[in-house]
């Protein structure tokens, strides 16, 4: 992955701070390489985020079954919404901004904000192809991921 697709973010972080705990903590660390990591089930190879039991082999005990792998950092917008109003003073630079629920190639949903040029403005743009975009707060010590459309 190109460094285009990293932010480094000098700002003083004023939102609320990533919850970090020892089920996502590798998630947290791969996110500082550069890496979008997953749950994957060795069994069946389906793809989980956050962290969850295969619901095919929901028996088989976690850690052996259940391993993080880097996914490709790439899927496609399954939903979004335009905010125009902070919900925390700590957003309140940046409104409008797009909160976006991305559907990765590898299944999982997770959502964060868009970055970049391109927003969508319509329910047309749902399914746009996004890509990660690493955001890095040296200050702060984390990387936080965020999406944006790819032409
Ligand atoms: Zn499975």
């Amino acid at each position: 992955m190109s460094e285009s697709n990293v932010i480094v973010s000098n700002e003083p972080w004023k939102k609320p701070l990533p919850n970090i705990d020892k089920d996502n903590e590798q998630f947290y660390e791969g996110l500082k390489k550069h890496k979008f990591l997953v749950w994957r089930c060795k069994t069946c190879g389906a793809s989980y985020w956050p962290k969850a039991y295969c619901i095919n082999h929901e028996n088989e005990p976690f850690a052996a079954n259940m391993e993080w792998v880097e996914a490709s950092g790439r899927g496609k917008i399954f939903a979004f919404n335009r905010h125009h109003m902070a919900f925390h003073p700590g957003f309140k630079d940046e409104v409008p901004y797009v909160y976006a629920l991305i559907e990765l190639d590898e299944g999982p949903l997770v959502s964060s904000t868009l970055v970049g040029a391109k927003m969508p403005k319509d329910v047309y743009d749902v399914g746009q192809k996004v890509e990660v975009v690493y955001e890095d707060h040296p200050a702060e010590g984390f990387t936080l991921p965020r999406f944006r459309i790819v032409d």
